[in-house]
């Protein structure tokens, strides 16, 4: 037997590592699994090419809980190590990895920045147990070892008389850490870092239901037999080749990653690179609802099959947070702060990566198979519009795809709308005016008044849409949005013809001041319009400029054109052409002209829902009294 000290400066290093690392103790038994992984493999490889006469087999790796002797055990088939490798690899490697890990993070580990996933390795076995004991047997011809540790800088090493090739890792487990000597933690935690991990991992057995014997009664129960509990899945849709999968085996996966998720998923898109960096995995697009927030974190990241995090701020573009799946990357560094992940040129590499993947795959899905494409695109609008908003390459890229419906249910792209308004639809600088409407129901009676003139309106309904056609109005040349009920149309878009007034001037000025008497000049800017007859005869818009300004305010952005509180302030477009507008006129005695301008004011605020509370009850009251 050798006694021995392990060569540390640190006097006493295990009390700082459970410190430094408190709130990750449970990341050990990931550590010690990739041991298990990376013996296995590491074998197989040497089988292969002939370096070990060993027969291969099907190895396992297995974790077992002793509750009563407070034991977990830790045990593969690995390629083992002789005493001189456990010298070398356990009290110099992993020892020295320690210590340089905290001569690093002694500091850092405070700061929150730290994302808690560090390899360190074999080390962190000393975070919940005050003794570790390996049992190893090489694959070479040597006789096995056995090292024990208590926690201070000293082992001991003796020959064990293991037969079968591989290690066995015993931690005993400490007093402020027996949660992980219950089945149900220990199962939590497999299931957690370790379901996709390339190595069938076994804990303990579960109950299978036999076929019932032929002879068997209706009501005798069906045999049951205790089997092998296999928790991992070590050949995960995306270690495999795009080509050998197929649309159900991505469904199958996505069922995998998220039990607990009914929905089907709209699309996937497979990411596969090795250079300049190494990167696998597959997002899915789910359906979105409108609660963003919620749907954040569903992304998993992996690093060679094990579980890492499901936070990829930083690693993956910020509007394609909302996607779901796993990315699987050797090659993003862990141990370091999200500020600095940010600025990684590696990590920025992967994420334009990643962006691109998926503006690829939305061209192409648009170019395959419009008509679906369409069919989805309420469920996707919210992501291609956010990342078109905030990343400029994506931007550009989604003029092949990023579409533009109709309040009937027409989808342009940006380039077919042009070319479809382009000769009707401009105004008096020959700017291309593009009509929409944000809710069908509300803005009805506007939607139709344009639609009578043959122009076409968009329906542009999401939250972040008046950031976006701002956006499109700085980079698309010589255009600009208007919402139907925004600044009348009549003034918006030059017409070949101007309709002919049929009030003589006197008529519209003693008109103009009638209305200024009875309208609230407060709330209301009139406006004399000669329209068509059968058009509206008192109409409210509200200036375009002032309602996108507000609704950016509401949806963030706001702040920066320092309107903090903008007064309400409409216009209310009065039809000189109709036959109301002369009826008032005409009509002898004051009293009934104010009733008649309140009553068409009033409908007015109606059709834009601005008619609320005690003036909605005053309406109610004064119409019945009316028909009376
Ligand atoms: P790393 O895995 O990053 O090399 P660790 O501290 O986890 O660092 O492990 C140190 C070394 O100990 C490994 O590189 C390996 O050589 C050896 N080792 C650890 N666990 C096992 C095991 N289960 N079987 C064989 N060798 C092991
Ligand atoms: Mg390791």
């Amino acid at each position: 037997m050798t006694k021995g000290n392990i060569n540390v400066s640190v006097e006493n290093i295990f009390p700082l590592i459970k410190k430094f690392l408190y709130s990750d103790h449970e990341i050990f038994l990931r550590e010690l699994i990739s041991n298990a992984t990376d013996a296995t493999l590491k074998l197989k490889h040497l089988t292969n090419i002939g370096e070990s006469k060993v027969e291969y087999g099907n190895p396992q790796i297995e974790v077992k809980v002793d509750k009563d002797a407070k034991k977990l055990h830790i045990i593969d088939q690995g390629l083992g190590m002789t005493a001189d490798e456990v010298e070398k690899y356990i009290n110099q490697v992993a020892f020295s990895g320690a210590e340089e890990f905290l001569d690093k993070y002694k500091d850092a580990a405070q700061d929150a920045g730290i994302i808690g996933h560090f390899g360190l390795g074999f080390y962190s076995a000393f975070m919940v147990a005050d003794k570790v004991e390996i049992i190893t047997k090489s694959h070479k011809d040597e006789a096995a070892a056995h090292w024990t540790c208590d926690g201070s800088p000293e082992y001991t090493l003796e020959e064990a008389n293991k037969t079968d090739r591989g290690t066995e890792i015993i931690l005993h487990i400490a007093e402020d850490s027996t949660e992980f000597l219950e089945d149900s933690r220990i199962s939590e935690l497999l299931l957690k870092y370790n379901k996709f991990m390339p190595v069938p991992i076994k804990f303990g057995t579960k109950t299978e239901t036999l076929p019932k014997p032929e002879d068997a009664k209706e009501d005798d129960p069906a045999p049951t037999q205790e089997v092998e509990n296999i928790i991992n899945n070590p050949n995960p849709a995306w270690t495999k080749l795009p080509a050998d999968l197929e649309e159900d085996d991505y469904k199958n996966f996505y069922r995998e990653l998220y039990p607990m998720q009914f929905e089907e998923p709209l699309f996937n898109i497979h990411l596969n690179v090795d250079y300049p960096f190494n990167l696998t995995g597959i997002l899915y697009f789910p359906k979105m609802s409108a609660d963003m927030q919620i749907q954040k974190d569903k992304i998993q990241l992996y690093q060679n099959q094990v579980f890492v995090t499901d936070n990829v701020e930083g690693i993956v573009p910020e509007f394609l947070t909302m996607l779901r799946g796993v990315i699987d990357s050797p090659d993003i560094p862990l141990n370091v702060s999200r500020s600095y992940l940010q600025a990684d040129g590696a990590v920025k590499k992967i994420s334009s990566y990643i962006t691109r993947k998926v503006a690829d795959k939305l061209k192409s899905l648009f170019n395959n198979n419009r008509e679906d494409f369409e069919a989805k695109w309420d469920d996707i609008k919210i992501v291609i519009e956010y990342g078109m908003l905030s990343e400029e390459k994506f931007f550009e890229k989604a003029d092949a795809f990023a579409l533009y419906p109709t309040v009937d249910g027409t989808y342009y792209t940006y380039e077919e709308l042009f070319n479809k308004i382009k000769a009707k639809q401009t105004d008096k600088d020959d700017k291309l005016v593009i009509l929409y409407a944000s809710d069908k129901d509300a803005q009805h009676s506007y939607i139709e008044a344009a639609k009578v003139k043959g122009y076409e309106v968009l329906l542009l309904d999401s939250p972040i849409v008046s950031h976006l056609i701002q956006k499109l109005e700085t980079t698309k040349e010589n255009i600009s949005f208007a919402r139907v009920d925004g600044d009348h149309i009549d003034n918006l878009i030059k017409k070949e013809d101007t309709a002919i007034s049929k009030l003589s001037e006197d008529e519209k000025k003693s008109l103009d001041e009638l209305l200024k008497e009875v309208v609230p000049s407060e709330k209301f800017m009139v406006q004399l319009e000669a329209m068509d007859s059968d058009a509206s005869p008192f109409m409210i818009t509200q200036p375009e400029f002032m309602r996108r300004m507000k609704e950016m305010q509401q949806t963030g952005g706001g702040g920066m054109f320092g309107m903090g509180n903008m007064p309400e302030m409409y216009n209310l477009v009065v039809n000189t052409n109709s036959e109301l507008v002369s009826e008032i006129l005409n009509t002898k005695t004051r009293k009934k002209q104010e009733r008649l301008i309140n009553q068409s004011l009033d409908l007015a605020r109606l059709s834009q829902g601005l008619l609320k509370g005690q003036e909605l009850t005053n309406f109610i009251k004064r119409s019945y009294d009316m028909i009376k």
